[in-house]
């Protein structure tokens, strides 16, 4: 199987330095294997998705030498194929009709979740269907341990149950959810290995589980340190000038990838430097596991 790695970036604004690393490293995990690399839009969400940000993400793609195999491939087009998965899950009885809104989940939430997450606690999971309500569709997840290795941060173990509850696979207005369609079409394009933010750690045991429903196997999950400031909070569009916009009126391309490439523990200094020539010596082992800060003096335009 050709190792196959893919960025699947949602069209809602324009790349920040955060994502550039994920496809950076994504890119590199695949290309240093001999793989090729996917593009996928992910515009589900018919609210926030904009052509022109796919647009302006591709060119930027394009601009920093991240370049993909083959055509893009934009989610909104696939409604019949999640139709179809949607429908093998209907039909194995393991999903139900949830009719809660954001305040009764608000309102649910468990005291010891001090992390912000609601755990879904199975309200709706044995009402009886009301036709004519609009309704999303949760999934039920099973009460053990979903087990796997991260490919940077070792073994993880999760249970369903007592970190998320039944989660929704697609929302009250008909939009499909991410935790569904990402594993469909992971599955679909052939993708072997995943690469992204850590803060998708508890998304994997998610997608295993759709996956698993589904009867695919699912890809190797690589999750990645979060870029963070020098005092240490993940770099968010508050620290300015880090959007791609920004960062291509101040920057050579080269001097991004450098920066990234030395955060990412691959180079001992923040000297410019393509994708490409970073290739050959491109390894997990060498990436940390917490990323130095990325300082002010980096980069003129934070
Ligand atoms: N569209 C998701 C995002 O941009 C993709 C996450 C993933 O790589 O699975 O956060």
């Amino acid at each position: 199987m050709t190792p196959t790695g893919r960025f699947a970036p949602s069209p809602t604004g324009r790349m920040h330095l955060g994502n550039v690393f994920s496809a950076l490293l994504s890119w590199l995990s695949a290309k240093s294997k001999g793989g090729q690399w996917l593009l996928r839009i992910e515009d589900i969400d018919p609210g926030r998705s904009r052509q022109c940000f796919a647009d302006q993400l591709m060119d930027d793609l394009e601009w920093l030498g991240l370049t993909w195999d083959g055509k893009p491939v934009y989610q909104s087009e696939r409604s019949e194929i999640y139709e179809h998965y949607f429908e093998m899950l209907r039909a194995q009885g393991i999903t139900y009709p949830c009719y809660c809104t954001r305040a009764d989940l608000l309102a649910t939430q468990a005291p010891h979740e001090s992390d912000g997450r609601v755990v879904y606690p199975g309200t709706c999971r044995h009402l009886k269907e009301q036709p004519n309500k609009p309704a999303a569709t949760r999934l039920i997840v099973p009460d053990r341990d979903i087990t796997f290795v991260d490919g940077h941060y070792g073994t993880q173990s999760v249970n369903l149950a007592h970190h998320v509850g039944d989660f929704i696979i697609r929302r009250k207005d008909g939009a499909w959810a991410y935790q569904l369609v990402v594993v469909i079409d992971d599955a679909l394009m052939g993708v072997t290995e995943v690469v992204r933010g850590c803060d998708l750690l508890l998304s994997s045991p998610q997608q295993m589980y759709v996956a698993q429903c589904l009867g695919f196997t699912p890809p190797q999950f690589i999750h990645l340190p979060l870029l963070c400031n020098e005092q240490g909070q993940r770099l968010s569009k508050r620290d300015g000038g880090l959007d791609m916009g920004a960062l291509r009126q101040h920057h050579t391309a080269p001097e991004i990838i450098g920066l990234l490439a030395h955060l990412a523990g691959l180079q001992s200094s923040p000297a410019p430097i393509t994708p490409e020539e970073l290739l050959p010596t491109f390894s997990w082992n060498r990436i940390p596991t917490v990323l130095p800060p990325v300082k002010e003096s980096d980069l003129p335009t934070l």
